[in-house]
């Protein structure tokens, strides 16, 4: 195979894992975030399994770095064929204490990221035949959850992103997907209640009675980038060990 996949926020967590599973795949992999060093060893990774990586600096709420992250991966690969919207943060308090600014943070890093740089890639993935965009939600997007309201509105917002593109771009051949994944053991998590008695709690709530696993998510979303998913599109698929549903 000779297709390239573009990982955001893949220096660490669930989106090393992407990186890694797309990899496995036989994508070559561009991996983007702010720490080169952590980008290394995540590109080390997949090189030491046989795959191919490159290795790409920024910041995803920057218009400009997205734009030349773009311009980097086609001018080093010739393509971008799949696009994992994945670089994410999250912001846990009390609405009263969160400040518009912050509030506008959030958004950019989660949602208008995304949509910048989906933006940017459709005209590549046209010229080429197709593509597959594939944006990591949650399932906070679908719940209501207290203490925690930027973030729920982004993974919303992305989730109508997801649909809307995937209506305007299915002539292009561009599949645009979502992926909402329950809790998984990332830094993520575990800043948020690491080792608490929360922790414990939130696990006793999660019918398979444990958190998800980066790679769960990571080979989930290669598969979907795959012409095995080939009728997959606008829609955004919950991983969450029966957390919605199942309650
Ligand atoms: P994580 O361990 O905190 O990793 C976040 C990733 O995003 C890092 O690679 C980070 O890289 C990158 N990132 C953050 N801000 C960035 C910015 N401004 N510019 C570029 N890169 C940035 O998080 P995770 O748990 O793997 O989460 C990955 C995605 O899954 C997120 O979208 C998250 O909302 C979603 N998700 C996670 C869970 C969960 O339970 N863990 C559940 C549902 C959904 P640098 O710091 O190197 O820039």
């Amino acid at each position: 195979m000779n297709k390239t996949a573009l990982v955001t926020g893949a220096s660490r967590g669930i989106g090393r894992a992407i990186a890694q599973a797309l990899a496995e795949e036989g994508f070559a992999v561009a991996c983007f975030a702010r720490d080169r060093e952590k980008l290394e060893q995540t590109a080390a990774l997949i090189e030491s399994a046989g795959g191919k990586a490159s290795v790409h600096t920024g910041d995803v709420s920057s218009d400009d770095d997205l734009e030349n992250l773009v311009r980097e991966v086609v001018a080093e690969h010739g393509s971008v064929d799949v696009l994992v919207n994945n670089a994410g943060i999250t912001e846990g308090a009390p609405a009263s204490k969160i400040s518009p600014q912050r509030f506008r943070e959030v958004l950019e890093v989660n949602l208008v990221a995304p949509y910048v740089l989906s933006r940017a890639v459709q005209p590549v993935m046209k010229e080429h035949g197709g593509g597959v965009i594939i944006n990591i939600s949650s399932v906070y997007a679908s719940q209501g959850v207290a203490n925690n309201s930027p973030y729920c509105t982004s993974k919303a917002g992305l989730e109508g992103m997801t649909r809307a593109l995937a209506r305007e771009w299915i002539k292009d051949g561009i599949r645009v997907i979502g992926v909402a994944p329950g809790f998984v053991r990332t830094d993520m998590v575990a800043d948020a209640f690491g080792g608490t008695e929360v922790e414990k709690l939130v696990v006793s709530r999660i019918p398979m009675k444990r958190f998800g696993e980066a790679e769960e998510i990571g080979n989930f979303v290669a598969f979907l980038a795959t012409a095995k998913a080939g009728f997959v599109t606008g829609e955004t698929l919950v991983i969450d060990g029966g957390q919605r549903s199942l309650l």
